[in-house]
């Protein structure tokens, strides 16, 4: 047992489930990736091309925020999108735990680039103001980490990258996976509403200010404990 064993182990069992639930794409599918922050500078992670069923908890990666290997199966490779989850913890102190999925309703809304607006008061204070669209570049791409960096400072918690997926972020890995669902529920609700040509309420602008204070003061109370922390 190593000292990363409990994060390698919470990685591939939230896998699993995302996996089970058909958040990456098809039931046995991998079409997406979780991760969990190590202290300042590392992370685990899902490995690249592997069926997460035929995983053991050591086979989950664990890196530095500079991608340099510290632990897993030397056969394994950490994913092609490692780049985008370190970014995130670099310029999110708030956010401990990612998750990537291809889930359905919200990649409909990376297709027809329509970012989605709060609706429920009880998703907007865990997701954020708006659900905005990262602009496509190819998977595991430098232009990808960059367009994903440029949408980080609206301190949302849940992205939808265009032609792709999603990206849902949480102080804990629980927060992350209960946002990829409040994400699907949300899009799923939008998009039948849409559907239906008459005009969607959104919620009104002093709620949506409220969420945007809120989601400020948790992001700027963990700079506050980093600093504190150094
Ligand atoms: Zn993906």
């Amino acid at each position: 047992m190593t000292k990363y064993e409990s994060y390698q182990k919470d990685v591939l069992e939230a896998s699993l489930w995302l996996s089970a639930q058909g958040y990456f794409g098809s039931h046995r599918g991998s079409g997406g990736n979780v991760s969990v922050r190590i202290g300042e500078d590392a992370m685990a992670i899902t490995p690249s091309s592997v069926k997460y069923q035929e995983l053991s908890a050591a086979d989950i990666c664990v890196i530095g925020f500079d991608l340099s290997g510290i632990e897993g199966n030397d056969k394994l490779k950490p994913s092609v999108e490692s780049g985008m989850h370190s970014i995130i913890y670099q310029r999110r102190p708030d956010v401990n735990a990612i998750v990537h999925t291809h889930q359905i309703y919200g990649s409909v809304f990376g297709l027809i680039n329509t970012p989605i607006p709060a609706l429920f008061d009880e998703v907007s204070f865990a997701l954020g103001q708006m659900v905005e669209i990262i602009p496509y570049a190819l998977s595991g791409s430098s232009e990808l980490v960059n367009n994903v960096a440029g949408k980080l400072s609206n301190n949302a918690n849940a992205y939808i990258i265009q032609n792709h997926g999603i990206l849902a972020l949480g102080k804990n890995l629980d927060k992350a996976i209960l946002n990829a669902e409040l994400l699907e529920k949300v899009a799923h609700i939008y998009y039948l509403a849409i559907s239906t040509g008459k005009p969607v309420n959104t919620l009104p602008e002093s709620i949506t200010d409220f969420v945007a204070v809120i989601r400020n003061q948790e992001v700027k109370e963990a700079m506050e404990k980093k600093r504190e922390k150094k």
